[in-house]
């Protein structure tokens, strides 16, 4: 199993779910199977019980799992049926803890955020990926796990430091990051300081980019490209423009261009995937 984790640098909302789901798309098209996992560092146990003018509309799964509008992207994108658990939340996890813990399960220990709530966040996460979501019954060969908010959110943190712990679990060439990051345009040119910043801070936490996804308004430059290669410790070829376009489904195109199903092949071996497969 191939993991892609996206998080989000600058502000939210500020395009992960669509860039998720787009590289979902794109290894679709390369004809891997892809399933997908969502976070929401949220304490509610699911969306079900936020207002929809505070939170957005709340997404019905086939198993009646109340969630977020992102995991209808994944359903449409990937032709998958997802269920509650494809949506880990905050409440999830401590409740499935403290429910363990009075089972007695950690009986003697003291239970804590580190080992124990990252712990399951990593269980939780290969198990779901492991749980086939289409109509063949087969296992994804690529798990899509977008992390909701903004790193160095309070929120995020047990999540992050899970996912550091997991690139080590996995693998490195069973583990790809994609951080979404914010490029301005301030009198007229194309600002790279913010996301400098938070590609900092995310490196600061254990993890390290393997692509920096730039939302901005127009294409990137050359010259912002080989800035944010410069200050952000990637290859040009790591860092990827996401401009504003009139239909959303122009994003995987707009990630194939920019090499990333080449990039992606190379970072995590995806053709053993198709050579086990065909010697089975
Ligand atoms: P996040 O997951 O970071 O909260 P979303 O993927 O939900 O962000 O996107 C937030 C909003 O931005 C959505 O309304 C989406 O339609 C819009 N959006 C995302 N990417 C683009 C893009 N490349 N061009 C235009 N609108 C976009």
């Amino acid at each position: 199993m191939k993991y892609i984790l996206v998080t989000g640098g600058v502000i939210s909302g500020i395009g992960k779910g669509v860039i998720a789901s787009s590289t979902g798309l794109l290894l679709k098209t390369m004809g891997y199977k892809v399933t997908a996992i969502k976070i929401d560092p949220y304490m509610n146990l699911d969306a079900g019980t936020m207002a929809p003018t505070e939170h957005g509309e709340v997404y019905v799964l086939n198993d009646g799992g109340e969630a977020d509008l992102d995991l209808g992207n994944y359903e449409r994108y990937l032709d998958v049926t997802l269920g509650r658990d494809n949506n880990l939340t905050t409440g999830k996890i401590y409740s499935h803890v403290i429910e363990k813990e009075r089972k007695g399960d950690y009986l003697g220990k003291t239970v804590q955020v580190v080992p124990h709530i990252t712990g399951a966040i990593q269980d939780w996460i290969e198990r779901v990926a492991h749980t086939p979501s289409d109509e063949t019954g087969e296992v994804a060969d690529v798990c899509i796990v977008e992390l909701g908010g903004t790193v160095g959110d309070i929120e995020s943190a047990p999540f992050i430091e899970a996912m550091r712990q997991f690139q080590f679990r996995v693998g490195h060439e069973n583990f790809a990051l994609t951080h979404v990051s914010l490029v301005p345009v301030i009198s007229g040119e194309q600002k790279t300081k913010p996301t400098q910043a938070t590609v900092r801070d995310l490196r600061g936490l254990g993890l390290l980019p393997d692509l920096v996804a730039c939302r901005c308004e127009q294409p990137l430059h050359a010259e912002t490209i080989n800035k944010i290669s410069m200050f952000c410790h990637v290859a040009s070829e790591q860092a990827i423009g996401v401009h504003n376009v009139s239909s959303l489904y122009h994003v995987p195109l707009l990630l194939e261009e920019q090499g990333l199903g080449r990039y992606l092949n190379k970072r995590l071996k995806l053709d053993t995937i198709q050579t086990s497969q065909a010697m089975m």
